[in-house]
């Protein structure tokens, strides 16, 4: 019982500065938990470039380093090489990686590298104040998008997990959840392996996308972004292990 309310060593002795009900505190904390239990603290390197996920930069209780917007896979990238016996791996949002970041991100998993990169998905900026983003469901308000996104002008709702399983060079694709228990410890396990199979030389680039929420920006008080992740996100993006090699 102790263990799993008390903080992990891996983060840090402060009190969150996330949004009342924000999921990003418990996908810290999972994943801050499976590096505890792998005992890799001292070993991990988490990259961190811009968004709320950025603000983790004072959660995290390992070594850490800031990029530019978009850019941590190819920050990570050089890391890893530089540091092959390190535990590389990155946190990002979905405005980060599958808009700004885009790039990096496609390119750092055609070529293989061998980190973790964990990808939160709560369909919109929501640092800078819940502007459209590649993930925002068709339909779905943003400051940008007041009327809701319209595929015609706007496209469809970017599917990254499936986008990066259909490359060769990626050992491990999938999408998970933190809307339920159940979601969240799956969520943990998948994590907790990819950093595993990474140590073990098991690894190559492995990717966990995770549906999240943002509160603040949906509008909706923390428990209905819950049921909206299960009644709508889920809908547009299915949970599921689309690659592992
Ligand atoms: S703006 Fe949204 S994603 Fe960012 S901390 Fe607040 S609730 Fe979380």
């Amino acid at each position: 019982m102790e263990k799993i309310y008390s903080r992990p060593e891996s983060m840090a002795k402060i009190v969150s500065g996330y949004c009342p009900g924000c999921m990003h505190g418990t996908i810290t904390k999972i994943a801050a938990q499976a590096l505890d239990e792998l005992g890799l603290r001292g070993k991990a390197v988490c990259v961190l470039p811009v968004g709320c996920g950025t603000i983790g930069v004072r959660y995290w209780n390992v070594d850490r380093i800031g990029s530019a917007h978009g850019r941590a896979p190819a920050v990570a990238t050089g890391v890893k090489r530089v540091h092959p016996e390190s535990l590389v791996f990155t946190y990002q949002g979905d405005g980060d990686l599958a808009s700004i970041g885009m790039s990096e991100i496609m390119h750092a998993a055609n070529r293989g590298e061998n980190i973790v990169v964990i990808f939160v998905n709560n369909s919109t900026y929501g640092m800078t104040g819940g502007q459209m983003a590649p993930t925002t469901l068709v339909g779905m308000k943003a400051t940008t998008a007041p009327n809701g996104r319209d595929p015609e002008t706007e496209g469809y709702p970017m599917h990254m997990a499936e986008l990066i399983a259909n490359l060769k060079s990626p050992v491990f694709s999938g999408r998970f959840a933190v809307n339920t228990p159940a979601n969240i410890n799956k969520t943990k396990a998948a994590i907790k392996k990819a950093f595993k199979n990474q140590m073990e030389g098991k690894g190559g680039f492995s990717f966990i996308e995770i549906l999240s929420n943002c509160p603040t920006n949906w509008g909706l008080a923390p428990l209905a972004t819950l049921d909206f992740i299960e009644n709508n996100t889920m809908k547009e993006f299915p949970l599921g292990v689309f690659k592992e090699v």
